[in-house]
């Protein structure tokens, strides 16, 4: 099942209709992939699709592509979610570049593996993870370490 099948499952079974700002919505995200916040997509259909999809729309089919498991949501560390495709796109995790925002995502089966492990030690029923980390990559880091002082002169 492809992502607009399930998600026109998942409407159907909310009594919900597959509008055509919905569709759009789930179509922006497949274009563009990534993560994507409310502006940025606001910003996309207006622009690309020349629709006129309000900012509470956007945000309530992203809550639904949630809940119903097409999307996830990260947060980046801007204070907001942005959201991402689970549906076709390998579980991974972030690291995020406090500097220029950059995003790396990655993925480590020992990771996987250590955090199962740990949850069981725990007697905690894993559902699901995310995790970020921050810090500067490699080209802030190096524009960082030109602006330092010389330790030894
Ligand atoms: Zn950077
Ligand atoms: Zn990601």
């Amino acid at each position: 099942m492809n992502a607009v099948e399930s998600f026109a499952k998942y409407l159907k079974s909310k009594e919900l209709k597959f509008t055509k700002e919905r569709k759009a919505v789930l179509d922006e995200m497949f274009h563009r992939g990534g993560h994507l916040d409310v502006e940025d997509l606001l910003y996309r259909l207006r622009k690309r699709r020349k629709q006129s999809a309000s900012r509470a729309t956007v945000y309530r089919t992203l809550e639904l592509l949630v809940e119903s498991g097409i999307v996830r949501k990260v947060d980046l560390g801007h204070g907001h979610s942005h959201y991402e495709l689970v549906l076709d796109h390998p579980h991974h995790e972030h690291m995020i570049c406090v500097s220029c925002g950059k995003v790396v995502e990655f993925s480590d089966k020992k990771i996987e593996v250590a955090l199962k492990r740990l949850c069981k030690e725990s007697g905690f029923e894993h559902t699901s993870h995310c995790f970020q980390i921050f810090g500067y990559c490699d080209k802030c880091k190096g524009s960082l370490d030109s602006k330092k002082p010389h330790a030894n002169p």
